[in-house]
């Protein structure tokens, strides 16, 4: 993966790619975890994304890709809503007490792979047993947030 040099934004000395062993960030009931994340990271320590769209792709990425393909609840009512198992159509009961953590593996922009943990509440249908997220929707919403405070918990410059 031929990565141009580029100058770090903050003291212009030259950086260099490398990986981020755990970043992680919570919004509400989310936990994000991202492991081996590449970035650029200068002599002096300061890191920057490898691409200025990085943070855009990756945030659309989990939106549109993984988080839907985890299993989650089907919200039904318009008013009052109820939660029903995505295998067998159960209702669930009202509180998603348990969390369980889900993992997605991410490629962008040519760098390697990394992995994504996603710590969401989750419904075990009382009838048939199958585990899934409480609401894609919620988790989709936080996403955004959970995504900037990991990002800002390992001080990685814009430029
Ligand atoms: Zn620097
Ligand atoms: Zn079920």
């Amino acid at each position: 993966m031929p990565t141009k040099p580029r100058r770090c934004p903050v003291c212009r000395g030259e950086a260099s790619a490398t990986t981020l062993d755990s970043i992680s960030g919570e919004e509400g009931a989310l936990a994000l975890t991202i492991r081996k994340m590449p970035v650029l990271q200068c002599a002096q320590g300061h890191k920057m994304f490898v691409h200025s769209d990085f943070p855009l792709l990756l945030l659309d990425h989990l939106l549109e890709q993984d988080e839907p393909q985890l299993p989650a609840s089907e919200a039904k009512g318009l008013v009052f809503k109820h939660f029903h198992c995505s295998a067998c159509g159960a209702e669930l009961a009202g509180d998603a007490s348990d969390k369980r953590t889900f993992h997605v593996a991410v490629e962008l922009l040519e760098q390697p792979t990394f992995d994504v943990d996603l710590t969401v509440p989750v419904h075990r249908c009382p009838k048939c047993g199958h585990e899934q997220m409480h609401t894609l929707k919620e988790t989709r919403n936080r996403t955004p947030a959970a995504l900037a405070h990991a990002f800002k918990s390992a001080q990685i410059a814009h430029d």
